[in-house]
């Protein structure tokens, strides 16, 4: 069977993000992807109108039914939605921890929605950052995961509390004619990568390429190596995406 890689993540019934981003995304890097679902969101490609989280139970129990059942070789984390849920998986992650971990530090949703309490949940997600192999935060969600401004000063701030690599997503920044990624790694900037900026906004961007390095690292490939893989790949997806009828966010077309 395929490597597999166990996503927490919550249903966009759009389908442009969340579980359904995660599954086409695992897919399309070559690895097979089992879902822990953390929220059922009320959203179109527009807004969201609201969210169910999923008990601590539940989600705990979805994921201890495929531990023994499914080669799992990688963990991905999209949004969580409650604190509960972040300790749920912190526990999940240090009774398991063979597995490599990709941390999409949602937090909001693309069209500025809320997917939980932002104060409690970026307390709660300090505890996640040590057991990330890589943390794939947007320049919002690093300025507030580190409380700091400056974006240097921020990711340096995320290492001294133990994350391990980061990839800092520069798509929220004021670039008009590009969009600059850069990976560190233990601190270092290890990669830059630069794309043209493409018109529009995209639903479910964040969850395509974090669970694209995930499904590859699943199967081995290198930290950098899976990093520049997932965004070229990306790139071709959000050239390809298809606008809603009423002008929402665009929508990967991740086939
Ligand atoms: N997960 C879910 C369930 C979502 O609804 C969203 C955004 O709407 C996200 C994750 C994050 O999406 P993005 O990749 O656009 O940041």
């Amino acid at each position: 069977m395929r490597p597999t890689v166990l996503c927490f993540s919550g249903l966009d019934p759009s389908g442009g993000a969340g579980i359904q981003a995660d599954i086409e995304s695992i897919g399309c890097s070559g690895a097979h992807a089992a879902i822990a679902c953390t929220a059922l969101t009320i959203q179109n490609s527009q807004q969201v109108f609201g969210f169910e989280a999923t008990s601590r139970e539940l989600l705990l129990a979805q994921a201890n039914a495929v531990v023994n059942d499914l080669p799992i070789r990688c963990i991905k984390s999209g949004m969580l939605g409650t604190t509960d849920n972040i300790a749920a998986l912190v526990e999940f992650l240090q009774e398991h921890p063979d597995y490599q971990y990709v941390l999409d530090p949602v937090l909001v949703a693309n069209s500025g929605g809320s997917l939980g309490n932002l104060e409690t949940l970026v307390q709660a997600f300090q505890a996640l950052l040590p057991l990330a192999t890589l943390i794939t935060p947007n320049t919002v969600e690093l300025r507030a995961l580190a409380a700091e401004d400056d974006l240097e000063l921020a990711t340096q701030k995320l290492f001294k509390l133990g994350a391990k690599a980061i990839l800092v997503k520069g798509g929220h920044e004021d670039t008009p004619d590009h969009i600059r990624n850069a990976l560190y790694i233990n601190g270092e900037l290890v990669a830059e990568s630069r794309c043209p900026r493409l018109e529009g906004e995209y639903h479910g961007s964040g969850c395509s390429l974090a669970s694209f390095i995930a499904g590859r690292l699943a199967q081995g490939d290198e930290l950098k190596h899976a990093v520049q893989h997932a965004e070229t790949w990306l790139f071709g997806v959000l050239q390809h995406a298809e606008t809603p009828i009423e002008n929402g966010q665009k929508i990967p077309k991740r086939f």
